[in-house]
């Protein structure tokens, strides 16, 4: 059977994946969700039709959502993270001696679930006793922290279905008020390049920009995205992921990694003219 998943970036252009074998498909109260196995990324899943996670390229996204503020700020002990159920970016983050507490905030407890089951690498440290899983709206458990968390990593799905509100003006003020002085937000931005996308970046970016002191957007390669290009806002209180990043105390950590370095830390800032005029136009 010649079986393939098809992401489509407009109506007239699409990414599509050879299907080896279906492996698993669910409805669950959020969303729907479906594991693949394929031939070249390995097993991905996908929810409400969209790639989330795959072996082959999700340490690009959780090495770059992580190891950026944690460069910028090695005194981070409080993590909140918001979605995230593949389990990627607490992996990373357990690699961290310093960090003392790691909430994830994840809305489907079946995505942790068969992440757990079927992506055994990626959720390989929820368990770790650092780790705390609140299966709950995050919009809600922002709502009433105050101060507490040094970073907040809102790793969630795109603003349709459960992680719209994750994309609105309300939740980016509570995250503000949940961070401590030297708090950072990071945002999965979406892309820059497609109409759909780009309209969902701009959005989320002006909306940062009224409410944090610091607002930058870094920029990484993600094959199984669309277009690849993808974006992470990068919000604090006052830290600058450039003029206060800590180069040689992240490398004295003597973390292997394979996409983040401390290079690329400073190039994925240098922007494309085209991505500094749309950021700069709101
Ligand atoms: N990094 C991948 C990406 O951007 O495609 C995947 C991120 S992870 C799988 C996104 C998670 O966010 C999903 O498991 C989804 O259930 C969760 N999510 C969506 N809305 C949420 C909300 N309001 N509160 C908590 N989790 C939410």
């Amino acid at each position: 059977m010649d079986l393939w998943f098809n992401e489509w970036n407009t109506d007239t252009c699409k990414f599509s994946i050879k299907i080896k074998d279906p492996i698993y498909s669910e409805k669950t109260p959020f969303q729907k969700i479906d594991f693949f196995e394929s031939y070249d990324f390995g097993i991905f899943f996908t929810l409400d039709g969209m790639m989330m996670v795959n072996e082959k390229d999700e340490f690009i996204y959780h090495d770059m959502i992580t190891h950026v503020p944690m460069s910028v700020n090695p005194n981070i002990k409080r993590v909140l993270v918001i979605g995230g159920g593949d389990g990627g970016t607490v992996r990373e983050l357990t690699r961290y001696n310093s960090i003392e507490l790691i909430h994830m905030v994840e809305i489907d407890e079946r995505v942790v679930r068969l992440c757990q089951k079927y992506l055994p690498v990626t959720s390989s440290k929820l368990e770790d006793e650092r780790v705390t899983l609140f299966f709950e709206d995050g919009i809600k458990f922002v709502k009433n922290k105050e101060s507490f968390y040094d970073l907040i990593l809102v790793d969630s799905t795109d603003p349709i279905g459960p992680g719209e509100g994750l994309f609105t003006t309300s939740f980016y003020r509570d995250c503000y008020k949940a961070l401590n002085e030297n708090g950072i937000l990071i945002n999965q931005h979406e892309s820059p390049y497609f109409d759909q996308y780009k309209e969902e970046m701009l959005k989320a970016h002006g909306k940062l920009k009224k409410i944090f002191d610091v607002c930058e957007v870094y920029q990484f390669h993600m094959p199984t995205y669309s277009s690849g290009h993808w974006l992470f806002g990068f919000a604090s209180k006052g830290l600058n992921p450039i003029k206060d990043h800590k180069p040689e105390e992240w490398e004295n950590l003597g973390l292997k990694t394979k996409y983040y370095n401390s290079q690329i830390h400073q190039g994925a800032f240098m922007l494309p003219t085209y991505v500094r005029e749309l950021l700069e136009s709101v």
